[in-house]
């Protein structure tokens, strides 16, 4: 059997880290991300083409895994945390095009994928570390509602989450609050960035740590990108089963974490064809892919605010991937959208062809649309459904859009959030705080 797979971080100091310590901490100790030492190749004679989500991703993570503490149990986490299908749905109206839905898990949105295998994995990793973890989360709305999910009632594990206040949709913000029990979610009077920002400075602080064990659950955390390969996999490898040839995803992008997923697949030897990445009118990556040098700014708020993000923090893994420049703007493109965009689009496949996307999903669709004739083969990623935007998509359409029954069941229960200042001091304040009252309940 060859090595185990060893772990470095982007920052290069950190390294030889094993899969098990990559997952749980989340954030590499330099400050850095972590990633493999070498992606693995795999064989596509390896995949059983008939086989489930589940066993696709048990197949395509083992060699991450494979010589580490989780192996034995890689396949039980992907059946615990593949319990919702990602189908390839062909799009009437758009000849050899479809759209890849990743909305049918608990939150509506992609991130439940990763959401509940790092839960799988936390699971697992906390019988060998019985000391309490505090997982935190900043979200721009969706990440939150799906790790929320995924921990809600786990023993041994508080989820904290962060996310800017108002700058969320309101079934957003209630999905984000109704969880309670071991979920508090504190609405942060600041951008999306802010709140990544503060969640870095805790993950990062020695002394916190020392007092309060903190992981985090963000896209930066391996244990979330990896399992996001799985649904890439799955579809191009039934694609090319049936067709022969790749196929190409348009991905819709902020943090670039599902992006990433895609690039990963194909760099690993999967048949994923062209990959095109759509963004909102935060442009750090148009700009990029356009020729400018890569230049992170301030985020502005959007219709599609999951993605309202200027400082993709995946960069640093892709840059990993691709290190010359001129590399990377051949492997992949990125176009930013802006709202009247967004709208029109919306609009347009609803009163033509019946179809109702979330903005985020519109973004990818308007690129579709542009590549006119030559569509087929093209997959549209479908990110989260539409009824998680209903503030933006309801005054559109003027009508309702019918709510997932999973979505449903969160919106009757009640929500609560508590203020937080934008800073990293008060973050901390809060955590050291909130911790003592935690221990005062266990002792009393
Ligand atoms: C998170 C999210 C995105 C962006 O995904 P990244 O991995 O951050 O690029 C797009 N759409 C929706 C609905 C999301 O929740």
């Amino acid at each position: 059997m060859s090595e185990p797979l060893l772990y470095h971080s982007t920052r290069g100091v950190t390294s030889g880290a094993r899969i098990d310590e990559v997952i749980a901490a989340g954030l590499a100790p330099d400050g850095g991300l972590y990633v493999p030492e070498a992606l693995p190749r795999l064989d596509l004679a390896a995949f059983d083409p008939h086989g489930s989500l589940a066993d696709t991703a048990s197949c395509l993570l083992m060699p991450f895994f494979a010589g580490h503490a989780l192996a034995d149990e890689l396949p039980a986490i992907c059946a615990e945390a593949f319990t919702f299908n990602a189908p390839l749905r062909p799009l009437p109206h758009h000849p050899g095009a479809s759209m890849l839905e990743l909305f049918h898990g608990p939150s509506a949105a992609f991130k439940d994928f990763g959401a509940r295998f790092l839960a799988s994995c936390f699971r697992r990793l906390h019988r060998k570390d019985p000391r309490p973890l505090t997982i935190l989360v900043a979200t721009s709305g969706d990440t939150g509602a799906a790790v929320a999910a995924a921990f809600h009632r786990q023993p041994g594990v508080q989820v904290v989450i962060l996310y800017p206040d108002g700058l969320v949709s309101p079934r957003q913000a209630h999905q984000l609050g109704c969880f309670g029990e071991n979920v508090q979610a504190l609405r942060v009077s600041g951008r999306f960035d802010d709140c990544q920002r503060m969640v870095k400075a805790a993950l990062n602080d020695a002394a916190l740590q020392a007092q309060r064990p903190l992981s985090s659950a963000n896209s930066i955390s391996l244990g979330r990108l990896l399992p996001q390969m799985a649904y890439y996999a799955h579809a191009a490898l039934r694609w090319h089963h049936e067709h022969h040839r790749p196929l190409n995803f348009i991905v819709p992008t902020g943090n670039l974490g599902n992006a990433l997923a895609c690039l990963w697949v194909r760099e690993m030897g999967l048949p994923v064809g062209q990959v095109e990445l759509t963004c909102n009118a935060n442009e750090t990556l148009s700009d990029y892919f356009a020729g400018a040098p890569y230049t992170p700014r301030a985020a502005v708020a959007t219709l599609a605010n999951a993605m309202d993000v200027g400082a993709p923090s995946n960069f640093e893994r892709l840059r990993w991937t691709f290190p010359h420049d001129a590399d990377l703007r051949r492997q992949v493109h990125a176009h930013s959208v802006d709202d009247a965009t967004i709208r029109d689009t919306v609009l347009f496949h609803a009163a033509d062809h019946h179809e109702v996307f979330c903005p985020h999903t519109a973004t990818a669709m308007h690129r579709l649309d542009q590549l006119k004739g030559a569509q087929d083969a093209w997959t549209v990623v479908a990110t989260a459904h539409p009824a998680k935007f209903e503030s933006v998509i309801e005054p559109l359409l003027g009508r309702p859009v019918p709510v997932p029954s999973a979505l449903a069941a969160m919106l009757n229960r009640s929500a609560q959030a508590e203020p937080l200042e934008a800073s990293d001091e008060a973050l901390k304040r809060w955590l050291l705080d909130s911790g003592e009252s935690i221990e005062a309940r266990r002792a009393s």
